[in-house]
């Protein structure tokens, strides 16, 4: 039986795509700090220490309060592309070689950052990263589900001018009280226009918020509630939705209290198609591989679980068929 390091090893070296991910959550505390200066925004902390003890959250909402200080110091092209291009070298260090990014374009407008020079920070720095790396990507445009459909669908609009750049649609932020069915018209909408609609639920919010989910999308982020509904379950696999979990996200958030409890297998003895991602990396202090890694620790994840799960996060994914053949050929020699 293979020991804990030589596993842990695997976790990092076997190709993975990452599938749930916020360009914002990647967005380290050194950067928040290199840009407050290059920017001159003050924000309340002063160093590295300072900005990590936040990183103590009691709730997804809780979290969401401190992730405006992050953001707070984005306001330049240059800044955007930093933040993408810093992705890309998280993403070569764990063996992540392909990811479906969510953006927030929402925040660049509120923020005043122009619609063209954030979709084109981002494309610039992905860019540079899929040369320097090899790291392919799509963008995931992210719905904020605290607006209203009509300023959801008002900032979606001014989108489709980039709509090149994107062809997923994403639905994201605090769940409680805004459910899936809230943006029915511009899932709809986007549906009839040829995106592919992945939709936070269950994570903070119920199972309802799921089911309400499966009208519209063709993925499921978080799911992590609907562990023990087993008629549920068979749904979702009957259905091939796959839910892009995200242990320590879930783990920090309180939506599990302990990941020794983590409810993986539960998912997959159901045949659900479940994968491993890391939501906001820096302020949960682990990317893909790492949160791998910690369900080696938490709940024995075996090799086969950690070749099975690599496979799923291929399979997960918006990619052709023949472009997930390709990927899975990668994983054949670690079998
Ligand atoms: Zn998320």
């Amino acid at each position: 039986m293979a020991d804990k390091t030589s596993l842990k090893e695997l976790c990092f070296k076997i190709p993975k795509a990452e599938l749930h991910i916020h360009l914002e959550g990647t967005i380290e505390p050194e950067m928040i700090l290199k840009l407050s200066k290059r920017n001159n925004i003050e924000i309340k902390s002063k160093s590295i220490e300072e900005i990590k003890e936040k990183y103590n959250f009691k709730s997804l909402n809780d979290f969401l309060e401190i992730f405006k200080e992050g953001t707070s110091v984005l306001k330049t092209k240059e800044d955007i592309f930093d933040i993408s291009y810093s992705y890309c070298k998280k993403c070569k260090e764990q063996n992540v070689v392909y990811t479906e990014i969510t953006i927030d374009p929402t925040l660049a407008i509120k923020k005043e950052i122009p619609l063209k020079d954030y979709y084109e920070g981002i494309i610039e720095g992905m860019e540079k990263g899929k040369k320097d790396f090899g790291i392919n990507y799509k963008l995931i445009y992210c719905i904020i589900r605290t607006q209203t459909e009509e300023e959801a669908f008002n900032d979606f609009k001014l989108s489709l001018d980039y709509k090149k750049y994107f062809n997923i649609i994403g639905l994201a932020s605090a769940e409680r009280n805004n459910p899936p069915d809230k943006f029915k018209n511009l899932f709809e909408y986007a549906k009839k226009e040829g995106f592919n609609i992945t939709i936070h639920a269950g994570e903070d919010g119920p199972i309802d918020y799921m089911k309400q989910a499966l009208k519209y999308c063709n993925r499921i982020d978080h799911g992590i509630v609907s562990y023990n509904d087993i008629d549920f379950l068979k749904e979702l696999s009957d259905k091939k939705i796959p839910l892009t979990l995200c242990p320590v996200s879930n783990f920090k958030l309180k939506a599990v209290n302990d990941l020794k409890n983590y409810p993986l297998r539960n998912f997959l003895k159901n045949n659900v198609l479940v994968c491993i991602n890391s939501d906001d990396p820096s302020y949960f202090g682990s990317y893909c591989a790492d949160n791998f890694c910690k369900l080696v620790d938490s709940i024995d994840l075996n090799k086969e679980e950690i070749i099975l799960l690599a496979e799923n996060s291929f399979k997960c994914s918006f990619l052709s068929d023949k472009d997930k053949e390709i990927y899975l050929n990668m994983i054949e020699e670690f079998k």
